[in-house]
């Protein structure tokens, strides 16, 4: 089921009750779900990605927009009749029940025609127990179960009634790290078997990079950026989705535009034909700098940490916007620990300019444009029509 947001607005009345100030938590949302994808809607906390959640499962109306679940508009629709499964952070379980009762709940509940007999509500428990891997615990309590098996069950839960759409609000945040990792991979899973359209809200990029066929980066509830994960990554649109995304984080510098070539601090480090004279940000990935006697930018050297196959350089500049640069290089990389400097070159693909004022992306000579929403999803489906003749081919094979 492909989900489709249209200009959709959410504006709350403060909730400061001496002040009349309003909150737009999500402002002018465009963008399309396409069917059986999972969708991680990113950013920092407060950015309105809740708010769009619940919008889309009806628990909230907009203000202004639409949405639509393939062609129908479900904008004034209550969240019952969409065909909506929602799984919280805090998985919220009944727990006097038993997992299986937990899970049997919703069904219990369906009227009219919805209503199943006894028989296919316990065939339905029976799948989707298998589903998310639970069919040995069913005759527990939750108290008696971990964190992510907890969750398990309200992902069980949510998947019951067969809904057309899965909604996840940080379902992962209140589970330990290693558990963390296990859920994710085991969400991925589910949503890959059962083809249900999937959105997954996270303030954790890596976790939202690391599940998700496709990210909307939001910020103050304007969205920044959407597309695949690595061309995110890969192509960041303005400052702000440049540092969102990326462990170690991207480096900053300020920089500068002059005659056509860009300058940190006094070292031309690339050539900006066409830009005007101007003052910039310029990020560089951890994994864009290379070891160079004779690099073009300079740094101060301060430690070297062995990883193995890859060497991480701590080292600092005065036109560093943070205290330290961090760069990960080749372990064969020839470093002399024992200098004060270190010269990088700079890999071009690894490095983004951005305007100081307006923090949003300057193009250099070279660089790809990031594709819009709508011609990313119009391409992927073209494409998608015309592989699926070789897909089906070697899933037979
Ligand atoms: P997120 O889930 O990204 O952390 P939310 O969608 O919960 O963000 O909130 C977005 C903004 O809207 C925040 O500024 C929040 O304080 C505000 N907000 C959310 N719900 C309400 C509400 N019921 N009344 C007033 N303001 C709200
Ligand atoms: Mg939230």
């Amino acid at each position: 089921m492909k989900v489709e947001l249209q200009n959709i607005t959410k504006i709350f009345p403060s909730r400061n009750k001496k002040s009349n100030e309003m909150v737009v938590a999500v402002n002018d949302f465009t963008f399309t779900v396409p069917d059986g994808k999972l969708i991680g809607l990113l950013g920092p906390s407060g950015c309105g990605k809740s708010t769009t959640l619940y919008m889309i499962s009806g628990l909230q109306k907009p203000t202004s927009g639409k949405i639509f679940f393939g062609e129908d508009d479900v904008t004034e629709l209550p969240p019952e009749k969409r065909g909506i499964g929602l799984v919280f952070q805090n998985y919220a379980l009944y727990p006097h029940m038993t997992v299986k009762q937990n899970i049997l709940f919703p069904l219990q509940n369906l009227k009219g025609v919805d209503k199943l007999s006894k028989e296919q509500m316990l065939d339905r428990v029976d799948e989707v127990s298998k589903l998310v891997q639970l069919e040995q615990y069913l005759d527990r309590k939750p108290s008696e179960m971990s964190g992510g098996q907890q969750q398990r069950v309200a992902i069980a839960r949510a998947l019951v009634k067969m809904p057309r759409v899965l909604l996840l609000d940080e379902p992962l945040s209140n589970l330990d790290a290693r558990l963390r990792l296990q859920t994710r991979e085991e969400i991925r899973r589910i949503q890959r078997e059962t083809g249900i359209t999937t959105i997954f809200v996270t303030h954790d990029q890596e976790e939202a990079m690391s599940i998700s066929d496709m990210i909307v980066v939001m910020k103050l509830g304007v969205i920044q950026q959407v597309g695949e994960p690595q061309e995110v990554y890969d192509n960041p649109v303005n400052l702000f989705v440049s540092k969102f995304l990326g462990t170690p984080p991207i480096n900053v510098f300020n920089g500068h535009i002059r005659s056509g070539k860009l300058y940190i601090g006094e070292e031309v480090i690339a050539d900006a034909k066409d830009v005007s004279d101007k003052e910039v940000y310029v990020g560089i990935r951890p994994e864009g700098f290379i070891v160079d006697p004779n690099g073009k930018l300079t740094c101060n050297l301060e430690s070297r940490e062995v990883m193995g196959r890859d060497v991480s350089i701590v080292s600092n500049h005065p036109e560093s916007a943070n205290p330290i640069v961090r760069s990960i290089v080749d372990s064969e990389s020839p470093i002399d620990v024992d200098a004060q400097t270190i010269k990088y070159n700079i890999k071009k693909t690894k490095m983004f300019v951005f305007d100081k004022e307006t923090e949003e992306r300057i193009f250099l000579e070279g660089d790809k444009l990031p594709y819009h929403l709508t011609q990313y999803v119009q391409e992927k489906e073209s494409v998608n029509s015309k592989s699926s003749e070789e897909s089906t081919q070697e899933e037979n094979s």
